[in-house]
């Protein structure tokens, strides 16, 4: 069998195309919906995914916020800055760029948004709701594999579904949303036993390790649908000296035996900052008691 490639890429532009659908309504109401980001510090990797949050904003026609603070900013100034952004009518979707500096804590940043406004969904509140049916905003990269994952099978009810990787960010919202679809949810993480045998029983198989090829062809169930999230940097097989990124599964013998695969790169990654403004569409439309976009929520 050769696995259908689910083109991530092509999928987020949709979704991407709803939303700036979804915002020209919204703004005929007389409201534009606006995305603040805040980066503590001058990490070149977040400064790239700010970046590209910010263009990717303005792009679907919400107003981009960026606050950008030095490394040594203190825990109080952080804080007073999210109050105000907590407060600001024009803001509805904070996200705090992570990791920030050694000295703040997330957790207790996390805790600092409104939970409201918290396009990430990382706080005590939107987890809470989500793992109770609740109308949580989802953190986004599982919102879009689930998105991808509903594309593709449609009902998902009975499947055996597992999940590798139990992190806050993904592995555990992302089985709390297939318990959702009624799948039958395993969660994996390093103590499993037999990790092979366990990923072998799923129809649905999401990797999120961050463990460069872990998975390969003979942990695939025939037919099953493996959602790679990973993201690895490792050297160039052809180019010397440069380097490419690489998923948790091993895509040649995966793509084998499965019957649809995510590609890295281009398979997930598109999907979480499509669903960042998702998200910051959705809390602005529940904050001013608008009808909620068809499609790109949980
Ligand atoms: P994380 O917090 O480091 O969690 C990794 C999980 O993998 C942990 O639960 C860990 O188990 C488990 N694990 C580690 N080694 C394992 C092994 N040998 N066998 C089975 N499970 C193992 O990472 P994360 O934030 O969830 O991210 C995971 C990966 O997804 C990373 O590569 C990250 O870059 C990528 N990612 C991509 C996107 C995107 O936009 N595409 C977004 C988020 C994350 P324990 O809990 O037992 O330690």
């Amino acid at each position: 069998m050769t696995a259908t490639i689910i083109d991530g890429k092509a999928f987020a532009a949709g979704v991407r195309g709803q939303v700036t659908t979804e915002v020209e309504r919204v703004k005929a109401a007389g409201i534009t919906p606006g995305l603040a980001v805040v980066l503590v510090g001058e990490d070149p990797a977040s400064e790239v995914y700010v970046g590209h949050k910010h263009r990717a904003t303005i792009e679907v026609g919400m107003t981009s916020f960026e606050h950008r603070l030095p490394a040594d900013t203190s825990e109080g100034d952080l804080f007073a800055l999210i109050d105000r952004l907590n407060a600001d009518p024009a803001v509805h979707g904070i996200l705090c760029q992570f990791p920030v500096p050694a000295h703040l804590d997330e957790r207790r940043t996390v805790a600092r948004i409104d939970p409201a406004k918290d396009v990430d969904g990382l706080s005590v509140t939107n987890a809470g709701l989500l793992a109770t049916g609740g109308d949580a905003l989802v953190s986004c990269t599982p919102l879009g594999c689930l998105m991808l994952l509903r594309d593709q099978l449609g009902d998902m009810t009975g499947l055996d579904a597992v999940v590798i990787g139990r992190s806050n960010l993904f592995g555990k919202p992302m089985a709390q949303l297939l318990l959702r679809e009624n799948c039958t949810v395993t969660i994996a993480h390093s103590r499993t036993q037999d990790l092979a045998e366990v990923c072998r029983r799923a129809d649905i198989l999401v990797a999120a390790v961050g463990r460069a090829q872990m998975v390969r062809g003979d942990w695939v169930k025939p037919g099953a649908t493996v959602i790679d999230v990973g993201i690895t940097r490792g050297p160039h097989p052809d180019k010397p000296g440069k380097s490419r990124l690489l998923g948790d599964c091993d895509f040649d013998s995966c793509a084998e035996v499965a019957g649809a695969i995510t590609p890295v790169p281009g398979g997930v990654g598109p999907m979480t900052i499509a669903c960042l403004l998702a998200n910051t569409l959705t809390a602005c439309c529940r904050a001013h008691g608008l009808e909620e976009p068809q499609g790109l929520t949980a």
